[in-house]
């Protein structure tokens, strides 16, 4: 087993965690299969994983962020970057909703469905606040509070600040500033150590997922996820275009290197417990300086989610068709808009995207009950989503650390 890599491990853990679920899928309501199978087992072995990525998250990010901010020192480059990148991210965002609007308006999904036999799923309408008081908690007024509560921006800023303060001071605080550099590097190697367990969490959780879905509810809502992943594999077209043209990297090349954050992002379902290996996965084997990969990947995966614009274009047309509602273009547009604001303020934790759904849906007069038909079907789609998510995050990230000159080993990033 140690011979193989640990690429190999991991997608072996994904094939015959799928299997395994197929296999239960059948007696997912059996008492033994469900409670201890599904609800013992399984559960046990993807929380470990889940918590064993999620315990690096605040100290990798706030660890490797200030260290980045410190030996970038130079304000205006941090916000030449800065800018480069947020300017990526909704460029990329507002593509995909498009992408995710037109394959739906052109597959007419959801169209002629009777009501009646829809899926009901168990969705309460979450009492959603305003968009403005979501993006304000973004910016941090409790620096314990928001590390407790993994609220990612507020745990950028802060340490970005920190980092400026360091570089700011030079040679009065070098000692800060080295000694930050050593417990990165110890951040980086429990990374690696944790990566070790990734083969059994992934089984673990995609055949919880895979059984406890169901394929009947895939099969009546076949159409919505079809359409969303079709929309899904056209963006990723999108992505190796950037990476072909303007970070000059072969995509094969890139996705065969990538496949360990995809498979974390894939069975976690979750953005930010990706960053550690998104982080170390762009360090290690794409040679680009940490500096870059510890700023925009927490940022990325805070503010840029193409994946879940995406699933709420697609969704917003389906649910649309369903009701007979018609759409004229100011309501493309508004959806567009919201739909990037949405996913802007979707936090990256499983299923949140479908949560913001409803400031999309609302903005666009379009009936909310309409979460409750998708619902069944979303543990599948976040988990592509989440895998598109933050494959936005790297690629912008190849883009600008070519830009910058930020690549510290060129043999590992062109090769
Ligand atoms: N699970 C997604 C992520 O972490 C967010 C979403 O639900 O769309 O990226």
């Amino acid at each position: 087993m140690k011979k193989m890599g640990l690429t190999t491990r991991i997608m072996i853990g994904l094939i015959l965690g799928i299997v395994f679920g197929l296999i239960l899928s059948p007696f997912a309501k059996n008492p033994f299969v469900k409670d201890v199978v599904i609800d013992s087992f399984l559960t046990f072995f993807g929380g470990m994983f889940i918590n064993l990525m999620k315990v690096m998250i605040v100290p990798l990010v706030s660890i490797s962020l200030a260290m980045g901010a410190a030996s970038i020192g130079d304000i205006k480059k941090l916000k030449r970057i800065g800018t480069k990148v947020l300017g990526f991210y909704f460029a990329t965002t507002a593509i995909a909703v498009a992408i995710g609007l037109f394959v739906a308006k052109v597959s007419g999904i959801g169209m002629g469905m009777v009501h009646g036999e829809l899926p009901k799923g168990e969705f309460k309408i979450a009492e959603q606040g305003k968009l403005i008081d979501i993006l304000l908690d973004m910016i941090p007024k409790n620096i314990i509070n928001a590390m407790s509560e993994e609220k990612m921006l507020a745990i950028i800023v802060f340490f970005l600040l920190l980092g400026v303060a360091i570089s700011a001071l030079g040679d009065k605080v070098k000692n800060v500033k080295a000694l930050l550099e050593e417990a990165n590097e110890l951040v980086l190697k429990m990374v690696e150590l944790i990566m070790e367990v990734a083969p059994i969490g992934v089984f673990a959780l995609i055949s919880k997922v895979v059984a406890s879905t169901g394929v009947d509810v895939l099969v009546k809502l076949l159409g919505f996820v079809a359409a969303t992943l079709f929309a899904f594999v056209i963006h990723t077209g999108v992505y190796q275009i950037m990476l072909a043209t303007m970070a000059k990297v072969s995509p094969l090349r890139f996705f065969k290197k990538f496949f360990n954050v995809i498979s974390v992002a894939f069975s976690t379902s979750s953005s930010n417990a990706t960053i550690p290996v998104n982080i170390e996965t762009l360090t290690e084997k794409f040679g680009i300086s940490e500096e870059i990969s510890s700023f925009t990947i927490p940022l990325g995966a805070t503010v840029n989610m193409d994946g879940t614009a995406i699933m709420q274009g697609v969704a917003a047309v389906f649910i649309a068709n369903l009701y007979n509602i018609h759409l004229g273009p100011t309501q493309y547009l508004g959806i567009i808009l919201t739909a990037v604001l949405a996913s802007v303020g979707t936090a990256g934790v499983p299923g949140a995207g479908m949560l913001m759904l409803s400031l999309v849906l609302k903005q666009a007069g379009l009936p909310l009950e309409g979460i409750g038909v998708v619902i069944g079907v979303d543990r599948i789609i976040d988990m592509f989503r989440t895998a598109v998510n933050i494959t936005g995050d790297a690629v912008c990230t190849m883009v600008v650390a070519r830009s910058e000159n930020e690549i510290t080993d060129p043999q590992k990033f062109y090769n």
